[in-house]
């Protein structure tokens, strides 16, 4: 059947008019911050902490992009006839994110949890060199790496928490006794409660009191 003469025309104004009336889901960047997920692959930040300088990244980046050096340094022998160890101290670590393509391989094959993913996108540079990020760089990016989501309910407490958390409560009962014991100190009459021999002063004298018949005043 022939098609009527202006219908494609008034079907192109009927999409015209549908979509004008459609609220417009174009963001107004740079005015108004995008609402990203929390794990966008953004930058990625280093924590340097956690580095053994074990050059997995490096050697795993398809782009070669990850750059590192270091020095071994030798550890004395913890106790006399020991054996000197020796450990990598990290020199240099960057990336080149001009390079980059945000596949993420470097953070999967870390074993030692340095590198993490930042949602931060904003560090567009003129100069080309300026996105080789270095060390100082990657790690200003680990304080805005989003907190890891929570633990299912009922999830068993990872290894790395339950002896921090050990840790921090033997600290505190630690603290607690001592505090306590330094109240008991502080308690009047707890010089004589606990022995010292040395009597309170007599009172508007100053000077000690002489002990009473039988020793208990
Ligand atoms: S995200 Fe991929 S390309 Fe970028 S540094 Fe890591 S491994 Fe290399
Ligand atoms: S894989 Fe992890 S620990 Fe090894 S060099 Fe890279 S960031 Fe450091």
């Amino acid at each position: 059947m022939a098609p009527i003469p202006g219908s494609g025309l008034a079907k192109g104004l009927a999409v015209t008019l549908r979509t004008m009336t459609k609220k417009s889901h174009t963001a107004q960047y740079p005015d108004a911050q995008p609402d990203l997920p929390p794990r966008t692959r953004g930058v990625i930040g280093l924590f340097e902490e956690n580095c053994t300088v074990c050059m997995l990244c490096a050697r795993e980046c398809p782009d070669w992009c990850i750059y590192i050096d270091s020095h071994k340094e030798t550890i004395p022998a913890a106790a006399p006839g020991g054996r000197e160890r020796s450990r990598n101290v990290l020199d240099r670590f960057a990336i080149d994110f001009a390079l980059c393509m945000y596949c993420g391989i470097c953070i999967e094959v870390c074993p030692f949890d340095a590198l993490f993913w930042s949602p931060e996108f904003e560090y567009a540079e003129t100069d080309i060199h300026e996105l080789t990020h270095e060390r100082d760089k990657l790690r200003e990016w680990m304080w805005t790496v989003p907190e890891p989501p929570a633990l299912d309910p009922g999830a068993e407490e990872p290894k790395e928490i339950a002896a921090a958390r050990k840790a921090a409560e033997k600290l505190a009962a630690t603290q607690a006794a001592e505090a306590a014991e330094a109240d008991r100190d502080r308690a009047p009459g707890a010089d004589r409660a606990a022995g010292s021999g040395t009597p309170p002063a007599a009172p508007g004298t100053g000077e000690p009191q002489p002990p009473t018949e039988g020793g208990t005043a």
